[in-house]
């Protein structure tokens, strides 16, 4: 029986420290409510279900700017009883149904037109929520059936992060006037062994252009396919430096509902707003020399944890190809690494 750990997860939920985050979190809210807005006349009359409402943020938006017929908030962690309130309170009880469950057991006995879901993580895919949503969408399926976000991309840079490295690895030179190198082994194995996720990449760090290495289209996909995701990649160094590793973010778009309106677009690279989610770092055992026309070329397969069906396994499997200065060509060696995120 896999394990989703949901009460660990629903748990982390239940009390205000992510959704403080979350709605602290401008970008990443105000894409949502800019698709609301944008589509506002759209939205009118439709039913709307909003998978793991959290606070209830979305649903209220979409009664606040736009005029749905009904919104159906189904959250599974404690959080719900105060989002009940909070309903109440902006006066939208009777267009708001907050349902304390889990989406996948919900009793909705309507036609939904429009599923809302902000379930994205790091790596766009940790936590797997993704999954809900999806049994959502096959539950209510219809063709006029609308999924914001409608689709997501993973993207990937190759980047050098020597101020992150030394600034991790340069504490333990020396504390309180001691001599604490000897600890130095331990931090190492420690900034090597996980992906960092809390990482803010600086423009001037990436080697390369970012790619797009993963597309989902929210129609389309299917819950098997996410069972074991190969990412190709090929990067053409546009700078000489240390490689010490990848780095990854994603871009989740919503579809507009009219022909005249524009996709809204939620970026969380590096040349966009800073949101919660920041970069996520995932550094080599040993860092890479890379010159200005290498290729960087290989795969990046992301799978799911078989036990711990919220965690996911990150492996990348690359060579870096010698560019035109070097005359032979020789058959360069390929770098692995697995990365837990986090089981
Ligand atoms: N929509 C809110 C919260 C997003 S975080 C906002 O935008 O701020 C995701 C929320 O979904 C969490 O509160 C989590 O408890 C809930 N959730 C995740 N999977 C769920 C499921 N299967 N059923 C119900 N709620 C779920």
């Amino acid at each position: 029986q896999p394990e989703w750990q949901d009460e660990e997860y629903f748990g982390n939920y239940g009390n205000l420290k992510l959704h403080l985050e979350m709605l602290s979190d401008k970008p990443r809210t105000e894409a949502y409510m800019n698709a609301i807005v944008k589509n506002a006349d759209k939205l009118r009359d439709k039913v709307i279900l909003d998978v793991g409402c959290g606070t209830g943020i979305l649903s209220m938006l979409c009664v606040k700017h736009a005029r749905p017929k009904h919104v159906y908030a189904v959250e599974a962690s404690d959080i719900a009883e105060y989002t009940q309130k909070a309903v109440e309170k902006n006066g939208m009880a009777s267009k708001i149904t907050v349902l304390n469950d889990f989406a996948e057991n919900a009793k909705i006995e309507d036609d939904v037109d429009l599923i809302i879901s902000e379930w994205m993580g790091t790596m766009l895919l940790f936590e797997m929520m993704i999954e809900s949503v999806l049994s959502m969408r096959d539950r209510f399926m219809k063709p006029e059936l609308t999924i914001w976000p409608s689709s997501a991309s993973l993207y990937l840079v190759p980047c050098t992060a020597q101020v992150h490295f030394n600034r991790k690895l340069e504490f333990w030179d020396c504390q309180y006037g001691l001599d604490f190198s000897s600890f130095k082994t331990l931090a190492k194995e420690d900034l090597l062994s996980k992906p960092y996720h809390d990482y803010e990449l600086p423009c001037g760090d990436c080697l390369a252009k970012g790619q797009s290495v993963l597309q989902l289209d929210m129609k389309t996909l299917t819950i098997q396919s996410l069972e074991n995701i190969v990412c190709q990649f090929e990067f053409v160094i546009d700078q000489g430096d240390t490689m010490h590793g990848f780095c990854t973010w994603f871009e989740v778009e919503f579809c507009p509902l009219s022909e005249d309106m524009d996709t809204v677009i939620l970026n969380t690279g590096p040349d966009n707003q800073l949101t919660h989610w920041k970069q996520n770092l995932f550094l080599l055992d040993s860092p890479v020399r890379v010159n200005a026309g290498d290729v960087i070329s290989g795969t990046l397969t992301i799978s799911r944890n078989p036990e711990y069906r919220r965690h996911l396994r990150a492996f990348f499997d690359f060579k870096v190809i010698p560019g035109l200065q070097e005359s032979k060509i020789v058959d360069p060696s390929s770098v692995q690494k697995m990365f837990y995120v986090w089981r």
